[in-house]
């Protein structure tokens, strides 16, 4: 039936030269919930296959438009299976002196934290990805007794474009810098050396939860800044020739996507919401140059967010994008907004966005949640 492509950049998969990798980028949908749903008007989001969704277009109500991703993380999709696919692949090249980088985007409310950092009961990418690398590094450490292994981390939050050490308490702005090597740096931030991942789990909670109880306090600053967990895996062989390689592995919970400007902020709040844009913008910026296939200038230095990752994002690095996305309508133009970022493609299709799917049941589940935990591609 009848469908138009609008301008959304195809990346397509024979642009990507040896020098510059895709960052790859995946869509989660997290499950619909009444309460963000005050006038009960349904999901205006739902999962097609297992790389597209659809959502309604507003201008037009006969219409979908509908999305393409690398990979779509459905309502279902529990967060072991964004694990696996979306994460673990990447992190043995840490242990050969690689790096990678594991974002989280997408607007407040959506889903980041959830899926960065999870709960006891159902952890995220970061304890997963973690208890990943030590079990990664006992397992090359038993292969072969060549190259030794030491595991550190350092955890940062970049807010109103000032870098700031969350391991030291009361931290002043800290410089990025870049060496001989192309490397960047922190000097002065703090490094923890880590033993195991119970060890990780000793500092890294804390210095989480601070950062979650201040956000209260300060203007929801949780979701205002970008939290930055570093992981790095240094290897050194020993012997006549004494070589070493540094794999770094970001993995970074970004400040909400959701356009501050439109909710009337004023004084520090607007400072902020130009410092969020202007990092979540060059970001943009960033992954658009990098997916595209000419040659063109990335713009890392244009923001401290995208400059700190400079060699972690495109180059030799492996980098994946998550996008967390919410069903209710009050999230509709942060949601058309962050797909306009995340999609590979768009179309749009005119039939009307199914609203059946909305009867509720007492279970909290709905009849096509049954069908399988992306959702499955309907006859058309
Ligand atoms: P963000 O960090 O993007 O602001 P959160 O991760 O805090 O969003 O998610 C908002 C709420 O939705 C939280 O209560 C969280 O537990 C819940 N949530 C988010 N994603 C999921 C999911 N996939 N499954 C279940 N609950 C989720
Ligand atoms: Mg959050």
């Amino acid at each position: 039936h009848m469908a138009q492509r609008v301008g959304v950049s195809d990346a397509g998969t024979g642009g990507a030269s040896k020098r510059v990798s895709r960052v790859r980028v995946a869509v989660r949908l997290r499950p619909y919930m009444e309460a963000h749903d005050e006038k009960g008007e349904g999901p205006c989001v739902r999962g097609l296959g297992p790389q597209s969704l659809e959502i309604t277009n507003w201008r037009n109500a006969t219409e979908t438009l509908q999305y393409q991703f690398d990979v779509f993380y459905g309502e279902q999709a529990s967060q072991q299976e964004v694990f696996l696919s979306s994460v673990k692949p990447v992190l043995p090249h840490v242990l050969s002196g690689q790096n990678a980088s594991i974002f989280a985007y997408g607007p407040t409310g959506a889903g980041k934290t959830h899926t960065m950092l999870g709960s006891s009961e159902q952890p995220g990418v970061i304890p997963r990805a973690v208890r990943e690398v030590f079990h990664l590094v006992r397992e090359r450490e038993k292969e072969s007794e060549d190259w030794e292994y030491s595991v550190g981390m350092s955890y940062l939050e970049i807010y109103n474009e000032k870098v700031l050490d969350l391991l030291a308490p009361n931290s002043q702005d800290l410089p990025i810098r870049e060496d001989k090597g192309r490397n960047i740096l922190i000097p002065g931030l703090t490094h923890t050396p880590l033993t195991s991942f119970s060890h990780f789990h000793t500092v890294f909670l804390p210095a989480s939860l601070n950062r979650t109880t201040a956000s209260t306090k300060l203007n929801q600053r949780s979701s205002r800044s970008h939290a930055i967990l570093l992981i790095k895996v240094v290897r050194s062989q020993q012997g006549p020739t004494h070589r070493q390689q540094t794999g770094k592995l970001y993995l970074v919970d970004l400040a909400g996507s959701e356009d501050n400007r439109r909710t009337g902020n004023q004084g520090l709040r607007l400072k902020e919401s130009g410092a969020i844009n202007l990092s979540l913008f060059t970001l943009s910026k960033v992954v658009d140059a990098l997916n595209a296939s000419g040659g063109c200038r990335v713009p890392y230095r244009d923001s401290k967010l995208t400059r700190l990752l400079q060699d972690s994002l495109g180059g030799s690095a492996h980098s994946v994008m998550i996008t967390n996305i919410a069903p209710e309508y009050k999230y509709y133009f942060d949601t058309f907004t962050a797909l306009n970022f995340a999609a590979k493609s768009k179309l749009i299709v005119n039939r009307p966005f199914v609203r059946e799917i909305v009867c509720s049941s007492t279970t909290g589940k709905r009849p096509q949640d049954e069908k399988g935990s992306r959702g499955t591609a309907e006859p058309q």
